[in-house]
């Protein structure tokens, strides 16, 4: 990254009126110097940036600095008080330093307020803004994320019959693991039958997979920090006349949202193009969650397409593009995929096969 992200979130200074900017929040200092500990904070000043920590982590983050090409100081305060006093000391040559509003508390706040000399002032998502856009280097993280899920979903999906929802997740993380990944991206769900799959968010139970069910599996890996996310409903057995026309419906819906990304779009709209045609078909009620989301370092983070978003899509965002519909007695179907906003639309992420809800053969290599 060798200080492009510092300089990115440096241009933003001056706008934001501040003359240096306290990150406080740990994803964010993780994107702008590559340092993963799980205590820190950084001054990003117009000429200097610094991070302190505790002695827990003092070379680790001057080795990972190092490694991001990051040239910073690293301060280690050996007590809480020592840590506010080093902050202060950095914050001290600035008129007015920016803090992270939505990451910091009330009493750390306070705390600041009576040590520091400089004026504080509520900054709002401004490493957010940039860590959105992501550069080849994360985009390739995500897309071996994503390879490595839908490997292990092609491993394990042709024998779902007979096993529980949990085993499924065993066999889905384990197998994630083994292909590299430094584990799940996150609880990775795995929703069957008429109940269990009416619930967008279910945990994996020892509720047995059996003929007639929808299964719905939403996997993820986690590769080098970065998340992937994707959704895959299958129907055991021969699908019933209502699960075939919901999940050619859900699928046209996502196949339409998909198709219709690009940079200039907003999130309303977008969700809009998946929303439109699941409620033209009078399922409109079934379809209870945004249609996606940015990922990135964390599994959920801006932009949220959903009907209440302002924000714009730009090339580099990376979204997912999920419509479901859930109704208990029936289950549900939902179908994600991972994009990358390009300059001529979106590039899929994720490539299991959806264009059928029945049982894939097993990977013949
Ligand atoms: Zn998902
Ligand atoms: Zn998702």
């Amino acid at each position: 990254m060798s200080g492009a992200r510092i300089d990115r979130v440096r241009a933003r200074l001056a706008a934001l009126g501040v003359d240096a900017l306290l990150v406080s929040d740990l994803t964010n200092i993780r994107w702008l110097t590559g340092f993963t500990g799980s205590n820190g904070w950084v001054v990003v000043g117009r000429d200097a940036v610094a991070l302190v920590t505790d002695g827990r982590y003092g070379d680790q983050a001057a080795k990972q600095l190092a490694a991001s090409g990051v040239e910073a100081s690293v301060l280690v305060g050996a007590t809480g008080a020592e840590t506010q006093a080093h902050l202060a000391t950095l914050c001290a040559p600035h008129d007015r330093v920016g803090f992270e509003a939505e990451h910091v508390t009330y009493a750390q706040h306070s705390r600041w307020v009576e040590v520091f000399d400089t004026e504080l002032w509520p900054a709002h998502g401004v490493v957010e803004a940039e860590r959105r856009v992501k550069d080849s280097v994360e985009i390739e993280l995500m897309a071996r994320a994503c390879a490595i899920a839908d490997q292990a979903l092609a491993e394990v999906a042709p024998h779902l019959e007979g096993l529980t929802e949990a085993q499924v997740r065993n066999r889905l993380e384990l197998r994630m693991r083994e292909l590299g990944a430094t584990g799940p991206s996150y609880d990775t769900i795995v929703a069957t039958g008429p109940v269990n799959a009416a619930l967008p968010h279910h945990r994996p139970t020892d509720t047995v997979i059996e003929a007639g069910h929808t299964v719905i599996i939403d996997v993820g890996a986690l590769v080098g920090g970065y998340h992937s996310d994707m959704t895959r409903t299958f129907v055991v057995g021969d699908p019933t006349p209502l699960q075939a026309e919901l999940y050619e419906l859900v699928l046209a819906a996502q196949q339409a949202g998909v198709a219709a990304v690009r940079a200039g779009m907003s999130v309303k709209e977008l969700d809009g193009v998946c929303r439109g045609i699941i409620t033209e078909h009078g399922y409109g009620d079934w379809f209870t969650h945004g249609t996606g989301h940015g990922v990135g370092l964390l599994i959920h983070e801006d932009p949220f397409v959903n009907r209440a978003g302002d924000a714009i899509l730009q090339v580099g965002d990376v979204v997912t593009v999920e419509p479901g519909v859930y109704r208990e007695g029936f289950g549900g179907v939902r179908v994600e995929d991972l994009v990358v906003v390009t300059e001529h639309g979106c590039r899929v992420l994720t490539a299991t096969p959806k264009d059928s809800p029945c049982l894939p053969s097993p990977p013949t290599t």
